[in-house]
C-alpha cells in the first residue's frame, strides 16, 4: 500500500489553504483597487471636465474660439479635451481638427452624458490610436444643455500605475506565502515530531529493545499515547521476563532430568527431547526435534509403544529391555497429551533406566541361589555322615573317627561361610548406615594384629611372614575392619602358595595414598579370573578352595572395606609366579 507520512497529509493542506486564501485576497484587493482607481480617474475626468465648462462660461466664446482654448487647456492639463455640441458635432479638439472628426452622437460617453448628465467608456482611440478613457458631462447653459464636453486620457497613465500597485501587492503576498509556507513546515513538524518519535520508539521495541522509554511531549493528546505506551512496554517487559524465568526453569528441569522426556505430536514428530532421552537413545545433540520417531529411533518395541500410546485414552506403560553397547533395562511410561480444549496433541514418552535396579536384583537372586549352594554342601554332608552314623553305629572305631571328622570339617565350613556372610553384612550394614568409627590409626599396628591372627596357620605351611612398613604411616581407617581384610588376604597368600614360601607385607606411599602390598610367591592366578576373584563366591579352583576351607567370600569382604575406606584393591599376578595383592588407601581421608 502506497502510504504517506504525516507530514505529506497536513503541510500540503495547509499550503494549499494558504496560498488559495492568498490568491483570493490578492484578486479582490486588485479587482478593488483597479475599481477605485477607475473611479477616482473618472471623478478626476470629471472634474477636469467642470473645471473646464466653469472656464467657457466665464468667458462668452464664439463656436471657432472653443477649439484653439482646447488645445491650449488640454496641454496644460495633459488632457485630451473635446467640446461636442448635442447633435454630435465635434466644434473643439485638443489633439486633432474637429472638421475631421466624425459625428460623436453615436459615442456612449457622449449618450450617457445627455441623458444621466455624465457617460464614461474605456475603448481604442481612432484619433490617438490607444486605448483610452473617455469621461463627457453636459455644458449646461440657462438650463438648455448647449454642448458636451469631453475630457479623456491614455489608459497607460491609469494601468501602469496600477501595474505597479499589483506588482507591489503580488510580490507582498508572494514574501507572505513563503513565511506562511514556512512557519506551516516549523507547525506540522512540530505537530509530526512526537508522533515520530512514537513510531521510532515502536520500531525499537519491534527489534526487541523493551528498555526504551517514549519522551513525553507537551501536546496532551500524544502524552497520554506515549505515557500509555510506556505502561504497556513496561508490562509487557515484565510478563516477557517472567514467562522466561518460567521457560528457563522449565528448560533447566527439563535438562537435568535423570529420566529420558520426549514428547511427540499425533504425527509422531518429535516436538521436544531433554538430553538424558537424546543420551538413552543415542541421538546426536539437537539433532531430534521436528524429526519422524521412526527417523531416528530403531528400537522396535519402543516405536510400537507409541503407536499403542498414541491410540490410547490413557497413560500406559511396560518395561523394554534392548541391547546398544550393553544391556538395557528401560520402564516406559507414556501419557496423551492435549491442549487446554482438552484436544489429543500429541504424548509424552519417559523412559527410566532400570538397568541397575535389575542388575542389584540379578545379584540378589544369584546371591541367595550361591548361598543356599554353599550351605547346601557341608549340611549335606555334615547329614549325610551323621546317618551313617546313626545307622552303623560304634563298630569301626577308625571309620567312626573318620566320619566324626568329615562331620566337624564341614561343620566348621559352614560356620565359617556364616561368618564371613555375617561379616560381609555388617559391612554393609555400617557403611550404609555410615556408623563405623574411623580413627587415626598407624597401619604398622593392624599388620602386625592380622600377622598375629595368621601365624598358626602360617606356622602351620612353615612360612614366613616379612614385613616392611613404615611406623609413621597413619591412614583414618575402622581397626577391625582393616585388619579383617589384612588378614584375608595373607590367609590367601599362605592357602594359595606351597609351604615354606615368604610372604611379604609391605606399606608403600603413591602420592597421596597409601598401598599395603601382600605379595607371595604362590600359585597365581591367569588373568581370565582376575576380574571376577573379588566377586562373592568365586573361586578359580572350587577344589582347592575347599580343601583350604575356603569360602569364597574372602576377597568379597577385602573389597568392600576397601570401598567403605573409600578405598580400592587390585592384584597383580600370573599363573605360577605368585600374586601381590594390593589395598589402596587415602593417607588424608577426611572421612
Ligand atoms: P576363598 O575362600 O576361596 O579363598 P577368596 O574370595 O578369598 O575365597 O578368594 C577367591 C579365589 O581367589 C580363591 O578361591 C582363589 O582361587 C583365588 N585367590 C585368592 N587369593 C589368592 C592368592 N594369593 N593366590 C592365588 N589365588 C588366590
Amino acid at each position: 500500500m502506497n502510504r504517506k507520512k504525516i507530514f505529506w497529509h497536513i503541510f500540503p493542506s495547509f499550503l494549499i489553504l494558504i496560498i488559495l486564501s492568498l490568491i483570493i485576497t490578492t484578486w479582490y484587493s486588485t479587482q478593488e483597487s483597479n475599481a477605485f482607481y477607475q473611479r477616482q480617474t473618472i471623478e478626476d475626468l470629471k472634474s477636469r471636465a467642470l473645471i473646464f465648462a466653469s472656464y467657457l462660461s466665464s468667458k462668452k466664446l464664439t463656436k471657432k474660439q472653443i477649439d484653439p482654448l482646447c488645445d491650449i487647456a488640454g496641454k496644460k492639463s495633459k488632457t485630451k479635451i473635446t467640446v461636442i455640441l448635442p447633435n454630435g458635432v465635434v466644434i473643439g479638439d485638443s489633439e486633432k481638427n474637429p472638421n475631421q472628426m466624425e459625428n460623436h452622437i453615436n459615442r456612449p460617453e457622449i449618450i450617457g452624458a445627455l441623458k444621466h448628465g455624465i457617460g464614461w467608456q474605456i475603448r481604442n482611440s481612432n484619433t490617438l490610436n490607444q486605448k483610452m478613457m473617455y469621461v463627457a458631462i453636459p455644458y449646461i447653459f440657462k438650463n438648455s444643455v448647449i454642448a458636451v464636453i469631453r475630457t479623456s486620457i491614455p489608459m497607460t497613465s491609469f494601468s501602469i500605475p496600477m501595474l505597479k500597485l499589483n506588482e507591489k501587492i503580488i510580490l507582498l503576498v508572494g514574501t507572505i506565502a513563503i513565511i506562511a509556507g514556512l512557519i506551516c513546515i516549523y507547525i506540522t513538524k512540530r505537530i509530526v515530531a512526537p508522533l515520530e518519535e512514537i513510531k521510532n520508539g515502536i520500531d525499537e521495541i519491534k527489534n526487541g529493545n523493551l528498555s526504551k522509554k517514549l519522551p513525553i511531549p507537551k501536546t496532551e493528546e500524544i502524552a497520554v499515547i506515549s505515557e500509555a505506551f510506556n505502561d504497556m512496554t513496561k508490562d509487557l517487559s515484565q510478563k516477557i521476563e517472567r514467562i522466561t524465568k518460567n521457560k528457563n526453569e522449565q528448560q533447566a528441569i527439563f535438562a537435568s532430568m535423570s529420566e529420558g522426556v520426549l514428547a511427540i505430536d499425533n504425527n509422531e514428530r518429535i516436538i521436544r527431547i531433554n538430553d538424558a532421552a537424546e543420551s538413552i537413545l543415542k541421538i546426536t545433540k539437537n539433532t531430534g526435534k521436528g524429526k519422524m520417531i521412526c527417523e531416528i529411533i530403531r528400537i522396535p518395541e519402543l516405536i510400537n509403544f507409541i503407536n499403542e500410546l498414541l491410540s490410547a485414552t490413557k497413560p500406559i506403560e511396560t518395561e523394554i529391555y534392548w541391547e546398544t553397547t550393553n544391556a538395557r533395562h528401560f520402564y516406559v511410561s507414556g501419557t496423551i497429551l492435549k491442549d487446554y480444549d482438552g484436544v489429543k496433541i500429541g504424548a509424552v514418552i519417559v523412559l527410566n533406566d532400570i538397568t541397575r535396579i535389575h542388575k542389584l536384583e540379578k545379584i540378589r537372586s544369584d546371591f541367595v541361589a550361591n548361598v543356599s549352594h554353599e550351605l547346601r554342601t557341608p549340611i549335606t554332608s555334615i547329614s549325610g555322615f551323621a546317618e551313617v552314623l546313626l545307622d552303623e553305629g560304634i563298630q569301626e572305631p577308625e571309620k567312626t573317627k573318620h566320619y566324626a571328622q568329615i562331620i566337624v570339617k564341614q561343620s566348621k565350613r559352614l560356620n565359617n561361610i556364616i561368618n564371613d556372610l555375617l561379616t560381609l553384612s555388617k559391612i554393609e550394614d555400617g557403611s550404609q548406615s555410615q556408623i563405623l568409627p574411623f580413627i587415626n590409626t598407624e597401619v604398622k599396628q593392624i599388620i602386625d594384629a592380622a600377622i598375629q591372627a595368621c601365624s598358626t596357620l602360617a606356622a602351620e605351611k612353615d612360612m614366613k611372614l616379612i614385613v616392611d612398613c613404615n611406623d609413621e604411616f597413619i591412614v583414618k581407617a575402622n581397626q577391625d575392619l582393616l585388619e579383617t581384610a589384612i588378614k584375608n588376604l595373607i590367609e590367601n597368600a599362605i592357602k594359595y602358595s606351597e609351604p615354606q614360601k615368604e610372604i611379604f607385607i609391605k606399606c608403600e606411599r603413591e602420592k597421596d595414598f597409601l598401598n599395603i602390598n601382600v605379595i607371595d610367591n604362590g600359585f597365581g592366578i591367569s588373568k581370565e579370573h582376575q576380574e571376577r576373584i573379588f566377586e562373592r563366591f568365586y573361586r578359580v579352583d572350587k577344589a582347592r578352595s575347599r580343601n583350604q576351607g575356603g569360602t569364597g567370600l574372602g576377597l568379597s569382604i577385602v573389597k568392600h572395606i576397601a570401598i567403605t575406606h573409600n578405598g580400592s584393591v587390585f592384584v597383580k599376578s600370573n599363573d605360577n609366579q605368585g600374586s601381590t595383592f594390593t589395598i589402596q588407601l587415602a593417607m588424608n581421608n577426611d572421612r
